[in-house]
């Protein structure tokens, strides 16, 4: 059943968005919130991941309580200290097919604005990310234990849901730092121990990307193959970002104006050098996954994106209202 908020509650939420609203010239707030992918039912390998109906009470309360922009327009807005009072933007990672399938209708039902940003190189048949296909094979793998010490890893239990769910986020963390061509052989592996077909359905092709682009859905870039750009040499990041902008240009006939790193941590994931190339390439502004609110002192090539993780509405606003305040 739909969580619903009770009317005078989203009359609070939108009285205390008005009072926190800072009211000195060009100190105004902007929530972007980060989703990747919504599920069709709930799943206990990916309870992260709101299902499409909690998605939907999310939707409908942003359409009640808070200022739902463009992304593009709203980065203008922090720029021009315009910035109106409960201010968010929308934003999903990677580029799945459930954006098109199950978020568009709920998007588009409340008028929500959204902005997806899209890896090219896992795009319809290219196959899926990397993360997918672990938590695929983790899935399917019989019950007892997954040996992977001839690799150099452990032994990990696979029994349970749980146990499961933390197998697959224990390899996910251990993929994710390896260079390309070990990643996509530790994955080809697990996919022949699991015996699972790689699955062909599960991101975005070039018609869904176009219908996305023609329902005030902003494409953005996210890089061709997902890497962590601090683990390639200078040449093949700048290609990486470059190639990536210029191939979603080509599909949907329009600039490509928004950039998100993969990952998105500073340092860790990304620097300096990185936000340099982003920019060489025209893009406008470019997203981490720092935790707070954006404000117009962040870098324009590192704003910041947080998504409540609470499972009540009151929270999941409270939790929002918290960040516009400027507390992380
Ligand atoms: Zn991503």
């Amino acid at each position: 059943m739909t969580r619903l908020l009770p009317p005078l509650a989203s009359h609070v939420i939108r009285g205390a968005g008005d009072l926190i609203a800072p009211r000195a010239k060009g100190a105004g707030r902007l929530c972007i919130l980060n989703y990747h992918r919504i599920m069709a039912a709930p799943d206990p390998l990916l309870d992260g991941e709101p299902n499409v109906e909690t998605f939907e009470w999310q939707m409908r309360l942003l359409s009640e309580c808070f200022n739902v922009l463009p992304l593009h327009d709203a980065i203008q807005l922090l720029d021009s200290a315009r910035m109106p009072a409960r201010a968010v933007a929308i934003t999903f990672d990677d580029g799945y097919r459930s954006i098109h399938d199950l978020a568009l209708p709920v998007l588009a039902k409340y008028g929500l604005p959204a902005t997806v940003f899209v890896t090219t190189g896992h795009m319809s048949e290219k196959g899926s990310m990397w993360n997918d296909m672990i938590l695929e094979a983790v899935r399917r793998l019989p019950d007892g234990a997954l040996d992977l010490r001839a690799l150099g890893l452990e032994r990990y239990p696979m029994g349970s849901a749980e146990e499961r769910k933390r197998t697959a986020r224990q390899l996910t963390e251990r993929c994710k730092y390896m260079s390309l061509p070990a990643r996509a052989e530790f994955t080809d592996h697990l996919q022949t121990l699991a015996g699972v077909p790689l699955r062909q359905d599960l991101m975005l092709d070039n018609d869904m990307l176009r219908t996305l682009a023609a329902n005030r859905i902003e494409i953005g870039g996210h890089t061709v193959s997902h890497p962590i750009l601090t683990r390639l040499d200078d040449e093949a990041a700048r290609r990486e970002i470059a190639d990536n902008k210029r191939q979603l240009e080509e599909v949907i006939g329009r600039p490509v104006r928004l950039f998100a790193y993969p990952n998105g941590k500073r340092g860790q994931d990304y620097d300096a050098r990185h936000a340099q190339m982003v920019a060489d390439a025209g893009y406008a502004a470019a997203f981490t996954t720092a935790p707070g609110a954006a404000t117009r002192r962040d870098p324009r090539y590192e704003l910041p994106r947080s998504r409540p993780w609470d499972d009540t509405p009151l929270m999941f606003a409270a939790r929002l209202l918290h960040w516009l305040h400027g507390k992380v």
